[in-house]
C-alpha cells in the first residue's frame, strides 16, 4: 500500500488542478485588513467544530473582535480547539500554518508568531503565492461574484433570489439588476432571463443553487396558476411601513415553479448547474432537506442539463453513488468534502471507482472564505485521492500508471469538461 501510495502521491502532489468552488474575496485587494489570525481562521467551518465541542456562541462572538489581544482569545478557544484539531477542518488549518508560515502546530506556544506572520500576509502577492505557486490551481470557480479577478477566478451565478424571494428588498434588488419594474408574474420571468444573460455576458460559466439551506430539494412540477397565487403574496405587504423590510411568503409551489423555469433557461444555454446537497454549514439545520435523491425528478425532466452535485452529498454519499451511476447528467463534486470528513472521501472514492465511471467525478473545490486554508484543503484532497487510488492498485484493479491517469482526470480533465471551461 505504502509503495503504491508514495508513487501515486509523488505524481498527484505536482498536478495542476481546477478548483470547482470557492467563496474567497473576489480580488486580493478586497481582503479585510482589520483582522487577526483567529478572526480569519474562525470565519467559518472550524468555528462550527469549536461550537459543537462546547464553545458558547457568546464567547465565539467575543473572539471575533479585532481589538481583543490574541492571547486573550487563545485562552477562550484553547480547550475547544484542542478537542477539534483532528477533524478535517482542524487539520486543514494546521497543514496550512506549517506550509505557509513554518508553524508546527497551532497552539498556545505558536499562536502569537502565527498571528504576526499572518498579518504580514495581508500584503499584495499572497493570493498568488497560496493559490498559484503553492496550491497549483489553474482556476477557481467563485460563488456569486461577477467582478472577480480573472487571473484567479471564473464566476458561478445564482438565481436563488428569483426562486425564493423573501422580502421587498429582494424585489427592489431584482428591479435594479434587470431594469424591469416587477408588477406581474411575466415581468418576474422576463427579469430572471435578463439578469441571467447579463451574468453570462459578464463572464459567468455556470449556475448554482444553495437553497438546500432553506428548504427541501424536492421541486415538484406545479401549474402556472398555483405559482402565480404565491407570486401575488408579494403585493399583500406593499402597504406596510416603508422603513420595515416588508417580508412575504411566496410558498413552495412558486419556488418549485421558478426552479423549473431556471432549469429551462440553463437547458437553453447549455449551462452546468451546481447544487448544494448534504451537510449545511452552521450549527443546526435539517439534513434531510438536502438529500440529493430529492433532485431525481429534475434529473429525469432535464436530461440535457449537467447537474454537478456538491459536497459528495455528505452524509448521503452512497445515495449520490447510485444517482451518478444511473443518470448520464449527474456528476459528483467533492468540493468542501475533503475537510468535512477525509475518511468519508477516501472510502467514498474507493466505492465510486467500483460503481461510477470516473469521468463523472470532480476531486476538488476549496469552498473557503479564507485563502490560507485552501492550501490545507487541496493538500488533503491530493492525499485522499492518492490513498483511494493506491487501494485500487493494491486490489489489482489497475496499475499505478492508470491510477495517475485517473487522478489527472479527477483533478483537471473532468472539471474542465463538466464546467465547459475554455
Ligand atoms: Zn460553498
Amino acid at each position: 500500500m505504502q509503495n503504491a501510495f508514495n508513487e501515486i502521491f509523488e505524481y498527484v502532489k505536482e498536478l495542476i488542478i481546477i478548483d470547482s468552488h470557492e467563496h474567497l474575496p473576489h480580488r486580493e485587494d478586497a481582503r479585510e485588513k482589520d483582522t487577526d489570525v483567529i478572526i480569519e481562521y474562525l470565519a467559518h467551518y472550524f468555528n462550527r467544530d469549536l461550537i459543537s465541542a462546547g464553545l458558547s456562541t457568546e464567547d465565539f462572538q467575543r473572539v471575533m473582535d479585532p481589538d481583543m489581544p490574541i492571547m486573550e482569545k487563545w485562552d477562550i478557544v484553547e480547550p475547544f480547539w484542542n478537542y477539534s484539531r483532528y477533524t478535517g477542518y482542524g487539520r486543514s488549518l494546521d497543514i496550512s500554518a506549517k506550509a505557509l508560515y513554518n508553524i508546527d502546530m497551532i497552539s498556545r506556544d505558536t499562536i502569537e508568531e502565527l498571528n504576526d506572520s499572518f498579518k504580514k500576509s495581508l500584503e499584495p502577492g499572497h493570493f498568488k503565492r497560496v493559490l498559484k505557486d503553492m496550491s497549483k490551481i489553474e482556476v477557481s470557480l467563485l460563488d456569486a461574484n461577477l467582478e472577480c479577478d480573472p487571473y484567479f477566478f471564473r464566476s458561478v451565478y445564482r438565481l436563488d433570489d428569483f426562486i425564493y424571494p423573501k422580502s421587498h428588498r429582494d424585489v427592489a434588488e431584482i428591479e435594479k439588476k434587470s431594469g424591469i419594474r416587477i408588477n406581474t408574474m411575466d415581468s418576474w420571468l422576463e427579469a430572471c432571463e435578463i439578469v441571467l444573460d447579463k451574468a453570462l455576458e459578464a463572464g459567468a460559466v455556470a449556475l448554482k443553487s444553495g437553497l438546500a439551506y432553506d428548504r427541501s430539494l424536492r421541486y415538484d412540477r406545479v401549474t402556472r396558476y398555483e405559482a402565480e397565487q404565491g407570486f401575488n403574496e408579494i403585493f399583500k405587504t406593499l402597504n406596510s411601513p416603508d422603513w420595515g423590510d416588508k417580508p412575504f411568503d411566496v410558498g413552495k409551489p412558486f419556488q418549485d415553479y421558478m426552479m423549473h423555469f431556471v432549469l429551462s433557461l440553463a437547458n437553453k444555454r447549455n449551462l452546468t448547474f451546481q447544487f448544494h446537497t448534504g451537510l449545511q454549514e452552521g450549527n443546526g439545520n435539517l439534513i434531510y432537506n438536502s438529500d440529493p435523491s430529492l433532485l431525481s425528478n429534475l434529473f429525469l425532466e432535464y436530461p440535457d442539463v449537467d447537474f454537478d452535485i456538491f459536497h459528495i452529498g455528505y452524509p448521503y454519499q452512497h445515495v449520490l453513488s447510485a444517482l451518478a451511476k444511473n443518470f448520464p447528467n449527474v456528476y459528483i463534486d467533492m468540493c468542501w468534502a475533503h475537510i468535512i470528513s477525509p475518511a468519508a472521501c477516501v472510502n467514498a472514492l474507493i466505492e465510486w471507482i467500483d460503481s461510477v465511471p470516473y469521468n463523472k467525478i470532480t476531486a476538488f473545490g476549496g469552498d473557503y472564505l479564507l485563502v490560507d486554508a485552501v492550501y490545507g484543503h487541496q493538500y488533503l484532497a491530493r492525499v485522499n485521492v492518492s490513498k483511494s487510488l493506491a487501494h485500487k492498485v493494491e486490489e489489482g484493479i489497475f496499475s499505478t500508471d492508470e491510477a495517475k491517469h485517473i487522478a489527472k482526470a479527477l483533478f483537471y480533465d473532468n472539471p474542465k469538461r463538466i464546467f465547459k471551461l475554455t
